[in-house]
């Protein structure tokens, strides 16, 4: 990975960082510019805890280019305890075991990669919560 996409790739995708509405105390990931409930511009970053639960979630057997390495994953939309609900892969875990309402926590691994000697794209996942605090 080079500097300049790590450099890019830092602050919204490796933190979970989004932003908070002064006027209507709405939670938004990822970060818009305009507030989608009141469309005021004072939106002030904060970050999430990266803790939350599994909402609905998909089994994918049949990969799209990049992610061939990695089936079966589970693609899955997450409620963050502290707000917003945003889509993300799970990791560290076997498709059976996923249920609805599964806690988990946001990890930084790899996303996908384009070819094998391609660049690799990182960003956040989220792992079972039990499993993180077992290790
Ligand atoms: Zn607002």
């Amino acid at each position: 990975m080079d500097i300049a996409r790590l450099w890019r790739e830092q602050p919204s995708n490796l933190r979970l960082e989004g932003r908070w509405c002064e006027q209507c105390d709405v939670r938004l990931f990822p970060s818009p510019r305009y507030c989608p409930e009141c469309g005021t511009g004072k939106l002030a970053a904060i970050q999430f805890s990266g803790r939350g639960s599994v909402l609905a979630y998909t089994t994918v057997y049949d990969a799209p280019k990049g992610f061939a390495g990695q089936v079966p994953y589970v693609a899955a939309l997450i409620q963050l305890d502290d707000g917003p609900v945003l889509p993300a892969l799970l990791t560290d875990v076997v498709p059976e075991n996923v249920v609805i309402g599964l806690k988990v926590e946001m990890v930084t691994r790899r996303i996908r990669c384009d070819s094998s000697d391609g660049p690799i794209h990182y960003g956040y996942k989220f792992a079972p919560a039990d499993l993180l605090h077992h290790l």
